[in-house]
């Protein structure tokens, strides 16, 4: 639900540019819930015959994704993890989670493995693999020390064409952190081979924009992590993807401490140091991932993990309420009703 008001707010901010009524006559917006959030296909200068059409290409494409990509309902996904479970013998797995396994593994050893897909196991220890919210409390230590000691990475994986093997048994693959950025980006390419130039696609606040809206840029709106304002909002003109990983999404507080789904695979617990951490970059896939790997790394590791991932814009908000932002990033956000002094920038990264 959090997310559902980002959604709201980023149609709030993209309207306030809307002034003429035929602008508005070439506006089609309409929403799905797929990937379990909202997704919103905003389309811009087509007939409204062509948006439907593709709005309903994107809605097979979406639910297919949502059948495929479940680490734990029937379909390509729990299988791969239930023949990794069930020996090290060599499968072939289904071409619909082939490139997701691939540009993960390449995502998650840039980020040093903060970005672990191989992360189910202790995803499912925690109850985050449920489609409620856990309510504590926190797992025993004995549990995630016996994770720990089973080092699941993507490394332990061997993939060759369609055929996989690994000699850890224990793995179990979850890319809640990677989908929505993935799928956001086979969306964008769609639109783009039937010819829409303008288009947004936001899945539950997390976006990839391209072109524009009349001539003006899109205006995007990023959430404050605590309570329901907008923080910032950003100009998108071209093809830009906006990913924000928070530790308000989904959530329970127990004995007055928070725990959240965003696990650090160092300690097995939830990354503690950020509240929120937005990347912009090309690929949605690429922003998505290192929004949470980002998020995990903490203050001291960060810029490194950013630069060897390739982001150069990004702005991390800690429990002080402090912004930390790229230059970059410092350059072309707007904040709302936040104090500039509260902004640190970063002069680890160009
Ligand atoms: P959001 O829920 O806002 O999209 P993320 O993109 O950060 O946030 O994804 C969080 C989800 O990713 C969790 O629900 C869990 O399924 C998975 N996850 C949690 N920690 C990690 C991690 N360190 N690496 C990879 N996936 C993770
Ligand atoms: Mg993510």
């Amino acid at each position: 639900m959090a997310k559902y008001l980002v959604l709201l707010l980023v149609l709030l901010l993209s309207s306030c540019s809307k002034n003429s009524d035929d602008a508005q006559a070439l506006l089609f917006e309409e929403q799905m819930f797929v990937l379990g959030t909202i997704v919103n296909i905003t389309i811009y200068g087509e007939s409204d015959d062509k948006s439907q059409k593709v709005f309903h290409d994107l809605l097979t494409d979406f639910k297919y994704m949502q059948a495929a990509w479940n680490p734990w309902k029937k379909g390509s996904l729990s299988r791969v993890n239930k023949l990794l479970e069930a020996s090290e013998q060599p499968f072939v797995i289904g071409p619909a989670v082939k490139r997701l396994i691939e540009q993960s593994s390449v995502l998650s050893r840039k980020s040093e493995g903060m970005f672990n897909p191989a992360i189910g196991g202790l995803i499912k220890i925690w109850g985050f693999h449920q489609d409620e919210v856990p309510q504590g409390p926190p797992p025993p230590k004995a549990l995630i020390s016996t994770w720990l000691a089973q080092k699941d990475s993507m490394e332990d994986l061997e993939l060759n064409g369609l055929i996989l093997k690994t000699s850890n048994r224990n793995i179990k693959l979850d890319f809640g952190a990677f989908a929505k950025g993935y799928g956001v980006d086979r969306a964008i390419e769609h639109l783009k081979s039937q010819g829409v130039d303008n288009a947004i696609v936001n899945a539950g606040g997390d976006l990839r924009a391209i072109g524009n809206k009349d001539g003006k840029p899109w205006v995007i709106g990023i959430r404050h992590p605590r309570g329901d304002s907008v923080i910032a909002s950003l100009k998108i003109s071209g093809d830009e993807s906006v990913f924000t990983s928070g530790d308000y999404e989904r959530y329970y507080e127990y004995d007055g401490e928070r725990y959240h789904h965003i696990l650090d695979p160092r300690t097995g617990y939830p990354a503690n140091e950020f509240t929120s951490v937005t990347v912009v970059h090309q690929s949605a896939a690429v922003a998505d991932a290192a929004a949470t790997a980002l998020f995990v790394a903490g203050p001291q590791a960060w810029e490194r993990i950013a630069n060897k991932m390739g982001v150069d814009q990004v702005m991390l908000i800690d429990k002080s309420g402090k912004l930390i932002m790229t230059p970059k990033m410092e350059r072309r956000i707007e904040l709302i009703a936040t104090d500039h002094s509260m902004v640190v920038v970063s002069d680890k990264i160009k």
